[in-house]
């Protein structure tokens, strides 16, 4: 399906490698100007050469830590004032933190797990918020993972942030319901990238998508046939699915 996101504007987290860096490039291959997060300026400006090579306007970059909480309050504000309004939010950067039994868990990794994928979310809900709703077709898109649901043993601090975004994404929906604003989280299910490689070490990688499938699916979700809310999706065999919980 061919979307025209001429004109929209979309941020986009965690675009230096991934599924970011995928859903970002394709936003921007569909006319939107992505503004683009990271901590990695070099995956970032990849990703600007490889948007204009494609046809399209390229990125604005926003190299920054998400643990820079003072940084995400100004984001919303920022954008606010060079575009007047946002149209896409896709919250996608996240941390693994280590795989081990909750009893071991440094407390550092622990709080950086949930600094990045949770309290990092909830700031930038409350940054941009303000400028998704002006616009007539606002979309924001929650990466969740299965993990928040199938709570495998040692993913202990993963699984709790994932669930904890999915809750986040749920209320913030129900808050905004009579608006145009539609938001949805996503398991984007297993992905050939940098974080699955971490915990999955043994897996053959082809057995996994690439992100840009990913993308192409979550695509369609960002523009404007797009009219649920609050509910959870995932991408299984590059489609986008009702979300089956596990048994
Ligand atoms: P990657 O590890 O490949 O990419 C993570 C992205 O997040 C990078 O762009 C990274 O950029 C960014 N990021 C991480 N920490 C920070 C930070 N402190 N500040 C700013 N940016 C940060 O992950 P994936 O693409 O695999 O995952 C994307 C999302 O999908 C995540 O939310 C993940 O939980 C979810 N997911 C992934 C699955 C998979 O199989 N891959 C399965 C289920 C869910 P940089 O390092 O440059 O800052």
């Amino acid at each position: 399906m061919m979307i025209d996101l001429k004109g929209r504007i979309a941020l986009v987290t965690g675009a230096s490698r991934g599924i970011g860096y995928f859903t970002a490039l394709a936003l921007g291959k569909a006319g939107a100007h992505v503004v683009a997060c990271a901590r990695t300026i070099g995956g970032l400006e990849e990703l600007d050469d490889a948007i204009r090579q494609a046809g399209g306007s390229g990125a604005t970059l926003v190299p920054f830590d998400l643990s820079d909480m003072a940084a995400i309050d100004r984001l919303g504000a920022a954008i606010n004032e060079r575009w007047g309004q946002l149209d896409i939010l896709i919250a996608n950067a996240g941390i693994l933190g280590t795989i081990s039994p909750i009893g071991h868990v440094e407390a550092k990794v622990f709080e950086q797990v949930m600094t990045v994928n949770v309290t990092a979310t909830w700031r930038l809900i409350r940054s941009v918020e303000p400028v998704l709703l002006k616009s007539d077709q606002g979309r924001a898109l929650i990466l969740s993972s299965g993990a928040a649901h199938k709570c495998r043993p040692f993913w202990g601090p993963y699984s709790a942030s994932k669930a904890a975004v999915e809750a986040l994404a749920r209320t913030w929906a129900g808050e905004t319901q009579r608006l145009p604003l539609r938001i949805l989280s996503v398991d984007p299910g297993g992905t050939r990238t940098a974080m699955r490689a971490q915990a999955m070490p043994g897996e053959d990688p082809q057995t996994v998508p690439h992100p840009s499938e990913i993308a192409a699916a979550l695509l369609p979700l960002c523009g404007p046939e797009q009219m649920e809310t609050g509910k959870l999706f995932q991408v299984r065999e590059n489609r986008i699915v009702d979300y089956r919980m596990p048994e």
